[in-house]
């Protein structure tokens, strides 16, 4: 065949290709132009999930009836001018591709009334061929609709599945542009069938609805209030509790620069930042926008723009995952209420990190408290005596037992005060609120586990000299398996001697070990390391290795405590970052309110 230029329909189909793959697709390009319009209300209705009919109206800014025919010719944009304006672009088209493309493979009507003309105009495509533009009535805005997609390309037709699956993706597609802007209402219609309804909402206060709106009533309630800034970034929106992960990631929605992306990079980030939090196979849902510099992103990166290209990519995945990671931190308790942190902006981050500055598993936010092991020390203590001298000095804390309660400046303390043990597994607790459960193994790992990695952050972990070496008897292979980890062990305050390739020497252990626990301890720690990480999120083996020990050394079930010591752990719980998982990410604690309460007993009605 010679060499000859391709005829103008056939190079829209093929750009049709590359951006139309679906109804769905559709839906995609004439929602995101009515947002370029500045439309405040966006409607969108669908036959047979959109194969036979697309239709989105909008009150934007409308098309000038002279303009209609220039709408869809290709490369025709009113977006961009220049390079320059490429490479600021803040619109989410650009490309001038979309109506022309649309046009070649369907039946396309576009019907417009520009917001200073008296009447409102229209123009026809049918697989590429245009009628003259001619006067219709409209109201300000515009209406596309697009019937019959891919009628003239069988072979497109093909990759198109059943119309539920399809109306599955359109809808799926609105509620993430409608997470994108809350400041325009959406409305979604499948022939009679209302599938969405989200009226915009002008304030912060009013967000929670929305969020309601899109993803379903129960999605605020269990979500922390994200919005951190450094330099040029500002990372905002909602991620999710450890507790509300799900099966699937299906429900994580990135928006940059108000784009929705699907983007490796940044939900590589957020993985990593609830890593410590989430069971291993869970998914974290979240909502989060990061807002840039339009200069240090380029959106141009893909003909459908899901993925972008930051300039700095690692500055972006660091401050991704440290802002990410220091808000999930927070999840302690809180008095009810104030569950979901407020929407305040928390104080900035203090720079844009330096890229030298960024051991991506180590970073360590907070200033780690000094105090001593409290808790772990009263009840792992050999004395009896450093025990009672805990015990007495909560009793003194707290005469009155209603001063258990209260916090040195008078505020009730989340967790309340102590009632007793429930079956040796869990801690009540009576608070101002209601009835306080707390799994007490799951709740003194993750404080364990928190106070070892700041401990090991500062190169401060306390050991014990060991009066005579204890000698372990281990199998060979599991001797083996310790030494190739003996790094870990001596970081976390043992010494370790092979005296045989059966016999184990431990000289020193970290301090807070009650001498006769160390040969269990020891024994379990190395079962559990040689099982591996199965049970684990956590992938780095420092992580692992000192959340297997915070198990193993966090009190066990039917351990008796006095009073004293669950209120002792209480406090220590509020003082614990990431309390409310443990280090599997199971829940630690709950609360019974007395509404609730007094729901189940039928009081005051
Ligand atoms: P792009 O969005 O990349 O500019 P499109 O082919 O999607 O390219 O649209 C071409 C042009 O048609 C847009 O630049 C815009 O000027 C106009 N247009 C399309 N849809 C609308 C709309 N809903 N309201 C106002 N103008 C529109
Ligand atoms: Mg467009």
């Amino acid at each position: 065949m010679s060499i000859r230029v391709l005829p103008d329909e056939l190079v829209d189909q093929i750009a049709a290709g590359e951006v139309i793959e679906r109804p769905a697709s559709v839906a995609k390009e004439l929602i995101e132009n009515a947002l370029d319009a500045g439309a405040t209300r966006i409607e969108v209705d669908v036959e047979r999930g959109g194969v036979s009919l697309v239709r989105v109206r909008d009150d934007g800014c409308g098309i000038a009836a002279a303009e209609l025919a220039l709408a869809l010719a290709r490369h025709a944009t009113s977006k961009i001018a220049s390079l320059a304006d490429l490479e600021a672009a803040t619109t989410l088209g650009f490309r001038g591709e979309a109506l022309p493309s649309i046009g070649s493979v369907s039946r396309l009507r576009i019907a417009s009334r520009a917001a200073a003309a008296e009447r409102g105009a229209e123009v026809a495509v049918e697989g590429g061929a245009a009628t003259a533009v001619g006067p219709a009535a409209h109201p300000k805005g515009t209406t596309v609709e697009v019937r019959d997609l891919f009628f003239n390309v069988p072979a497109r037709r093909k990759f198109v599945r059943s119309d539920a699956t399809e109306l599955g993706h359109v809808t799926r597609l609105v509620e993430r542009l409608a997470l994108s802007r809350f400041d325009v209402t959406f409305r979604l219609t499948s022939g009679a069938r209302v599938l969405l309804d989200a009226p915009a909402v002008a304030d912060a206060a009013a967000e929670p609805g929305r969020l309601a709106h899109v993803l379903g009533e129960d999605f605020p309630q269990a979500v922390l209030s994200v919005r951190q800034a450094a330099g040029p970034a500002l990372l905002s929106g909602w991620a999710g509790l450890p507790t509300s992960s799900r099966a699937q990631p299906d429900r994580q929605f990135w928006f940059v620069n108000g784009r929705s992306v699907r983007d490796r990079l940044l939900m590589n980030a957020a993985r990593l930042a609830y890593r410590d939090v989430l069971y291993h196979g869970r998914h974290p849902v979240y909502v989060l926008y990061l807002t840039l510099d339009p200069k240090l992103v380029d959106v141009n990166a893909h003909p459908a723009k899901l993925e972008v290209r930051f300039r700095d990519s690692r500055q972006v995945h660091d401050f991704v995952f440290r802002a990410l990671e220091r808000a999930l931190a927070e999840t302690r308790p809180q008095s009810p209420g104030t569950l979901t942190p407020s929407a305040e902006p928390r104080e900035p981050m203090t720079s844009w990190p330096a890229p030298s500055a960024l051991p991506l598993y180590a970073l360590h936010l907070y200033e780690s408290t000094r105090e001593p092991w409290g808790i772990a020390e009263a009840l792992e203590a050999d004395s009896p005596a450093a025990a009672a001298a805990l015990a007495a000095e909560c009793r003194a804390s707290s005469e009155s037992s209603s001063a258990a309660a209260l916090t040195t400046d008078g505020e009730e303390h989340p967790l309340g005060s102590a009632l007793g043990q429930l079956h040796g597994v869990y801690i009540l607790s009576q608070s101002r609120a209601g009835l306080v459960l707390v799994d007490m193994h799951a709740a003194h790992e993750r404080v364990l586990y928190e106070r070892l990695k700041s401990e090991r952050a500062s190169g401060s972990e306390a050991s014990q000299q060991l009066l005579e070496p204890l000698v372990l008897s281990l199998k060979p292979h599991e001797l083996a398996a310790l030494l190739e980890e003996r790094a870990q062990w001596e970081a976390a305050g043992f010494e370790l001697e092979a005296l045989s390739d059966t016999q184990l020497a431990v000289r020193r252990a970290p301090a807070y070990l009650k001498v006769a626990e160390i040969p269990a301890v020891v024994g379990s720690l190395v079962r559990d390391l040689a099982e591996d990480s199965g049970t684990h999120h956590l992938e780095k083996s420092a992580e692992r290795f000192l959340a297997t020990l915070a198990c193993r050394t966090a009190i066990h079930a039917h351990r008796r405590l006095t009073l004293a010591e669950m209120n002792a752990l209480l406090r220590q719980m509020e003082a614990t970052e990431r309390v409310n998982q443990c280090n599997h990410g199971r829940p630690t604690w709950t609360r019974l309110t007395l509404q609730q309460l007094d729901r189940l007993f039928l009081r005051g009605r």
